[in-house]
């Protein structure tokens, strides 16, 4: 079980790793050097969106170095910064090593006192029952941040605690990523990411793949932020196999410096321009009128809307030249292939949603959908949620099914239901008035809403130290932790514990 809750214990060092390879023949650990390698996953501290193969070697019990993994298709040896120096954070005299409590009166206060897991154990149990008891398992709130080494954890705990609140908190606007998701579930059921290959095991070398010709690279800086299942080295490569790049930034970005168009708009005006080349393509006639008429709805409709966002009306608004407007929609009209890489500015904006929902429409009026180099359904592993939860399976299997799922704190914002997440709005202004019921009690991993992803730390301040039971996991003791926990227990990170670990939906490690 303590596996389960917080990953390990780090004051224990790193694991003795399973004896069995894995089923692809390779091997999980060999002695090399006087140390001994282990192969894993990365995804953590401080927290990633990726997951990179990695082989680490221990001397002693003491991790010495890491490297990235060759034999891993997903990352082929390369790793970022984050993960080459990642010994800084495992090893930083800061790290939480066992858990602790503190009287509720002390909130605030740097006032924690060492227990035992079993202590712990008992009062998480205790307390959390009796939240159950007085106000019902909704009462509970299990909430996660990007500290993304615990999501296979988070939604499970939640299950076994019969709440339907579970998300992240405080992301106003769930404004990171979820507008991507949302546009593609909802206008195609599912998530659509370009085709790097990373679907083949060997990678570029399978036949049956070919290089985008064009990447149309959409508030994103990929090769220095790797995020949200892209490793940056996947465009470098494309690149290096022909693939032109259209890129949509105000910044000169590495990539914009390559590419052969560089939009550079006006912050978040850019769903005028992802219309503007929708009214050129359909002006000019080059969407593709097969994909459209078989898999297309509304068509007409759409393009008689889109034709008041001319080139003109886009330059204007964007700041952009319009002949270079008119030059990219004739581009990617006429192109073979082109893939959308979108990245998470898009979703901080308060436009984010519909622009996401704009850029694809464009790919969809050009039919770059499932065929090599384009746009291609990133199918969930095992039949994995967004939420990293097996849909169906471990509903059914949990101890402790959830009682009311129509109780799920988003219902005023039904789009989120594709994302299976609560909203963080709906949610603060539950743990502050009560309505539509109260929230409790929080179960928090990795997540330090004050200091990060909460837009509003005056609200949610005086929201959590109100809250009757809060336990936090964390790596550090956040100034969230130590604003709101009750128990303080100490995670631990991939190099500490033995479990899965993936990006969703479509890595897993
Ligand atoms: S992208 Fe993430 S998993 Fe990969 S090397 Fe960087 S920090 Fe590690």
């Amino acid at each position: 079980m303590s596996e389960m809750l917080t990953g390990g214990n780090p004051a224990q060092g790193v694991p003795t790793p399973p004896t069995q390879d894995d089923p692809s023949g390779r091997k999980w650990t060999w002695e090399e050097d006087g140390c001994t390698v282990i192969r894993s996953n990365a995804r953590s501290g401080p927290g990633c969106h990726d997951n990179c193969g990695v082989l680490m070697y221990v001397r002693d019990g003491v991790l010495e170095k890491i490297e990235g993994d060759p034999e891993n298709p997903y990352n082929q040896g390369r790793l970022c910064p984050r993960c080459l120096a990642f010994k800084e954070m495992l090893y930083h005299e800061d790290r939480l090593k066992y858990p602790m409590k503190r009287a509720k009166e002390d909130r605030g206060k740097n006032a924690f006192e060492r227990i035992t897991w079993d202590e712990a154990y008992d009062i998480i149990e205790r307390e959390m029952k009796a939240v159950i008891e007085r106000y019902g398992n909704e009462a509970i709130w299990v909430t996660q941040g990007t500290g993304r080494d615990i999501n296979g954890y988070g939604p499970l705990m939640a299950q076994y605690l019969g709440t339907p609140n579970y998300g992240t908190g405080f992301l106003s606007g769930q404004a990171c990523y979820a507008p991507r998701i949302f546009s593609t579930a909802l206008k195609a059921g599912g998530l659509f990411v370009c085709d790097y290959a990373q679907f083949f095991p060997d990678r570029y070398d399978d036949p049956r793949w070919e290089a985008p010709e064009y990447i149309l690279v959409w508030g994103n800086n990929p090769v220095v932020a790797n995020s949200d299942g892209t490793l940056g080295h996947w465009i470098v490569e494309s690149m290096k196999r022909g693939s032109k790049l259209m890129v949509m930034d105000p910044k000169l970005t590495w990539v914009a410096g390559k590419a052969d168009v560089w939009f550079q708009v006006r912050p978040g005006t850019d769903a005028a321009l992802a219309l503007a080349l929708c009214n050129v393509i359909i002006e000019e006639g080059l969407e593709d009128k097969e994909f459209v008429s078989c898999w297309c709805y509304g068509f007409d409709e759409f393009a008689e809307h889109v034709k008041k966002y001319t080139p003109a009306f886009a330059a204007e608004t964007c700041g952009v030249p319009e002949d270079l407007i008119v030059e990219a929609a004739r581009k990617i009209g006429r192109a073979k292939s082109c893939c959308l890489q979108w990245g998470v500015a898009m979703d901080h904006t308060s436009e984010g949603f519909i622009t996401g929902m704009a850029c694809f429409d464009l790919m969809a009026l050009t039919g770059n959908f499932e065929k090599p180099g384009t746009m291609v359904a990133a199918n969930p592993v095992w039949d994995m949620s967004v939420t990293w939860m097996p849909r169906e399976k471990v509903w059914e299997g949990c101890s402790e099914p959830v009682k009311d799922q129509g109780r799920t704190m988003n219902f005023k914002y039904p789009a989120l239901k594709a994302m299976a997440a609560i909203s963080p709005d709906m949610l603060l202004e539950a743990m502050e008035t009560g309505e539509p019921y109260p929230i409790k009690a929080m179960f928090m991993m990795q997540n330090n809403a004050i200091a990060c992803m909460g837009a509003q730390p005056q609200r949610i301040l005086p929201a959590l130290q109100k809250m009757e039971f809060n336990v936090v996991v964390d790596l550090f003791l956040t100034p969230t932790a130590l604003a709101c926990a009750d128990v303080l227990l100490p995670a631990a990170c991939f190099a500490e514990r033995i479990g899965i670990t993936g990006h969703q939906p479509y890595a897993l490690g």
